[in-house]
């Protein structure tokens, strides 16, 4: 299959070697006409604020947007969670694509210097403990009780999905486990089906 991971600023390299691990075509993603030639998309870390402006200006933002909301299946990591989440609860009026019912609290996990690795439960990979890297990572303090927490830290969710989008605080890029990749690709984007154009559902970010 062919996965994009949004290029415009941010830990690209890493989730690209993922994604060829598992044996998919990854594709480096800048231009919206790239959109429509993907099975799925990765949202990576980064600078949430950075990336919100020059999604904007490459023009990128505003169909991803529309995409989002008919069935395009999207993994936000960091601050790609922080862009889908549809509130962020100490930055209101920065922008988001609204497409995740969750509330997030930028940067609550504490700053750089606080950056920590703890052991994940996630049962739908297995028995096996995931090794989870928080850098800077947003908190998710509110949830829709549509959202299915796949797995949580301190009464807190950090892998979360809804539908079509799946998104985590943390960053799985940056060890060697690529479960979370596979399950995005075979659970996620593999049983979407051809994700529809439906038009102009999405409400206004
Ligand atoms: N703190 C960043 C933001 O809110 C996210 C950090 C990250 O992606 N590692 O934009």
């Amino acid at each position: 299959m062919k996965i994009g991971v949004l290029g415009i600023q941010g830990d690209i390299q890493e989730h690209l070697k993922m994604i060829e691990k598992l044996g998919h075509e990854a594709i480096w993603v800048k231009r919206p006409e790239q959109l429509n030639k993907l099975s799925g998309l990765i949202m990576p870390g980064g600078e949430s604020t950075t990336m919100i402006k020059l999604m904007k200006r490459f023009g990128v933002w505003e169909p991803l947007h529309q995409m989002l909301w008919n069935g395009f299946p999207v993994y936000g990591t960091c601050a790609g969670l922080v862009l889908l989440a549809s509130e962020i609860e100490n930055y209101p009026n920065q922008d988001s694509l609204k497409a995740l019912p969750v509330k997030v609290e930028r940067n609550g996990y504490g700053r750089q210097v606080d950056s920590f690795e703890v052991e994940l439960n996630i049962p739908v990979l297995g028995d096996q403990l995931f090794n989870a890297v928080f850098i800077r990572a947003p908190i998710i303090v509110k949830w829709d009780k549509s959202v299915e927490v796949l797995s949580i830290y301190k009464k807190a969710p950090v892998l979360v999905r809804h539908d079509n989008i799946l998104a985590s605080s943390f960053h799985p890029e940056l060890t060697e486990d690529t479960r979370i990749h596979e399950y995005f690709i075979n659970e996620i984007v593999g049983k979407a089906g051809r994700w529809q154009n439906l038009g102009s559902k999405a409400p206004k970010t």
